[in-house]
């Protein structure tokens, strides 16, 4: 007998009382990636009664508002979820990626001022890391932290700060220090994008989606309980941190489900390029959806075993840049196979001659190379996997 089959029935039970039937349905719109403020409805009876189990955050401890699940609960509960196909009741920077740091580098007290508000969803949270001159060079940063007694005074520009527009609070890397090697003259610090020094302007995308904004910061402060780590070593929080990302997007944060995208890519091969027999008629279309479909599953099949591995609760290392490459790879050239597939069907962008799917791969395909960009480029991850995993000469 599972060893869980109390707790499982135990989360069935639950869930049947507590996960609103509407959040389940094909084609459902959850907001998961909103905060509670911004939501109605079931998305936020959703979040809150997930909240009051502890299960937004379900293992982490649950004094910081998490649910204390170990690896094998929480594998139950995922189950359970998507048995019922019931969405994430929240994702975003605050659980994948703030939060597991301050777990991590944050003191006491900075946990249990933070943690719970990520855990509840009151609170969104956006990256200020890249620089109109930093981003791959990210410790050329130039963004100012000023000592002013019980505060910092921040001064400075961040860009392509992702859902900046609805963020209550930012996590940011500052300079503090200008006369070190640059990495040692950074520090990581945390404070409200309500300060009246914060401008946000956003920044449209070819494929419509305005995902992110530039922010310029006039003397914005930044409260000194609100330093993560210690002054000017600001530079391991903030790798730590790229880390947990990769592992968020390494993991499957970027092949959540779109709802305008039901069909499969070989249920799309089969219908816009099948035969009078319903099959893949080209011979080279049919071996590359087939060698895509061998991809995604040996790569699901790898992440699965990484994420057993790490269920010591190991925090994460180099190899997030190895499935943050891979992922994000593999996801650019699905988008790219699927609009081959359909072939002038993708031509549009928008319009009534295509069919809401048509509109939705064609505007994926336009996004998802932002994730070869986005938490580090390929090439920089290729740096990585290089340098520190397989230890290669530097050229
Ligand atoms: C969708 C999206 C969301 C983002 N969200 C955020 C966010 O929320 N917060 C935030 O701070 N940043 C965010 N970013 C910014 C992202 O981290 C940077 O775009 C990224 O680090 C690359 O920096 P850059 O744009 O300055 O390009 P550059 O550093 O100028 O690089 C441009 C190109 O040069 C090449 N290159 C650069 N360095 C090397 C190298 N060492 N070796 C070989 N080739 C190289 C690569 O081809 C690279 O793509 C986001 C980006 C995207 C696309």
């Amino acid at each position: 007998m599972d060893k869980n089959q109390q707790f499982r029935d135990d989360v069935r039970a639950w869930l049947a009382d507590n996960c609103p039937a509407s959040v389940c349905e094909p084609g459902a719109v959850v907001k998961s990636s909103f905060s509670s403020k911004h939501r109605d409805g079931d998305s936020k009876l959703w979040l809150e009664n997930m909240s009051t189990k502890g299960w937004v955050a379900p293992m982490w401890p649950t004094q910081y508002g998490g649910g204390g699940l170990n690896f094998s609960e929480n594998k139950v509960l995922q189950q359970e979820l998507k048995r019922i196909s019931a969405p994430a009741p929240l994702v975003g920077m605050g659980l994948t990626m703030i939060g597991p740091t301050l777990l991590e580098f944050g003191s006491e007290e900075q946990k249990q001022r933070h943690l719970p508000k990520i855990a509840s969803g009151e609170i969104h949270w956006c990256q200020g890391y890249s620089e109109p001159n930093a981003g791959s060079d990210l410790a050329n940063l130039q963004t100012k932290a000023e000592d002013n007694g019980d505060h910092f005074l921040i001064n400075g520009s961040k860009i392509w700060t992702s859902g900046a527009m609805h963020a209550d609070w930012m996590f940011c890397l500052v300079r503090t220090d200008t006369t070190v090697q640059k990495q040692k003259g950074i520090s990581f610090v945390l404070f409200p994008m309500t300060d009246p020094g914060v401008t946000r302007k956003p920044i449209r995308l070819i494929s419509g989606e305005s995902p992110f904004c530039q922010i310029f910061f006039d003397d914005v402060k930044a409260d000194k309980a609100d330093l993560i780590g210690k002054l000017n070593e600001g530079w391991t929080v903030g790798k730590r941190l790229l880390q947990y990302e990769r592992s968020s997007i390494g993991g499957g944060s970027i092949t959540s489900r779109d709802t305008d995208i039901t069909d499969t890519i070989i249920d799309l091969a089969k219908k816009y390029r099948g035969d009078d027999t319903g099959q893949i008629e080209d011979p080279l279309l049919r071996h590359e959806v087939i060698q895509h479909e061998i991809n995604s599953r040996a790569f699901a099949a790898t992440s699965k075993r990484m994420m057993a591995e790490a269920k010591s609760g190991k925090t994460p290392g180099f190899a997030t840049s190895m499935m943050k490459y891979y992922a994000s790879e593999m996801t650019k050239s699905k988008s790219e196979l699927m609009v081959s597939i359909l072939g002038p069907e993708a031509l549009g962008r928008e319009g009534d001659e295509f069919t809401k799917q048509e509109l939705a791969i064609t505007r994926r395909w336009l996004f998802d190379k932002a994730f070869t960009i986005a938490g580090g480029c390929s090439e920089v991850q290729l740096d990585i996997i290089a340098k520190r995993i397989l230890q290669l000469p530097a050229s």
